[in-house]
């Protein structure tokens, strides 16, 4: 079980890496309801987390979240002091502190942040946009990364869209800046044209033939018979020693 449940959170996170740019070490930016949870079962949340996503990873809070934690005291006083061991990441509200769900959701908008948290309506608005890697306790027990939503799918695959429309562009501006700096001809930029001078228009040949038919109506009977003679004549392949001789016996004058 632990091993399909490693291979899952590998796949998973290699999603969010090839397609939201995450890298390592992974930034787990954890709420007061996932601390509260994970303190209730005394798990050791930084070495359980490394182990589950086999990386390097760093715990991330803000003082938005410290703050909320803080303002429900009683039994969360333990849970404030766990939040307060991991990374405290400026979010812009020191001075007048949002509620933790709020401030994560500013949060990650600007940096690559996979989101620890039991609290359902913000799991809900995770899972509804594209990109953050939700991670929660199942059952409040079992450490578990939510498999990328419709909407990471549906973002990665337009992006990757975009990119191979990129490339088409990329070779389109690559080829027209080789033609203006003549590395490459119009020939080559252009097969297409090849095939045109190849395959001449049919329509065209059967006009001309019909050209000859009327213009041949209209000639002098003996003179078209000449045209045709001369043509006829042209053809004629002589061998080299017929010709010297008969120009040596003075055909100059007459014809062949
Ligand atoms: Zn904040």
């Amino acid at each position: 079980m632990k091993v399909t449940k490693h291979k899952k959170a590998r796949k998973y996170m290699s999603f969010y890496m090839n397609n939201f740019g995450f890298r390592e070490p992974l930034l787990v930016i954890v709420d007061g309801t996932f601390a509260n949870a994970a303190y209730k079962i005394r798990l050791q949340i930084e070495d359980q987390l490394k182990k589950y996503f086999q990386c390097e990873l760093k715990l991330i809070v803000t003082a938005c979240i410290i703050t909320e934690t803080e303002s429900i005291g009683g039994p969360l006083v333990p849970v404030c002091q766990l939040l307060k061991k991991f990374l405290v990441h400026k979010c812009g509200h020191e001075k007048r502190p949002i509620s933790g769900m709020a401030c994560i959701r500013a949060m990650t908008k600007t940096c690559n942040y996979i989101v620890a948290t039991q609290d359902r309506d913000l799991q809900e608005w995770i899972l509804s946009r594209a990109g953050i890697p939700l991670f929660y306790l199942h059952n409040n027990q079992v450490p578990t990364l939510v498999q990328p939503s419709d909407a990471s799918v549906k973002a990665a695959a337009k992006k990757l869209h975009s990119r191979v429309h990129v490339r088409e562009v990329d070779e389109k501006t690559l080829i027209n800046l080789k033609r203006k700096e003549g590395l490459v001809s119009e020939s080559q930029t252009q097969p297409k044209r090849r095939k045109k001078v190849k395959n001449p228009n049919p329509l065209s040949c059967k006009k001309s033939k019909k050209k000859k038919n009327v213009t041949s109506s209209h000639e002098i009977p003996g003179v078209q018979s000449q045209s045709i003679e001369t043509r006829k004549r042209k053809r004629i392949k002589l061998p080299k020693h017929v010709i010297e001789q008969h120009f040596k016996a003075g055909g100059v004058e007459g014809t062949v």
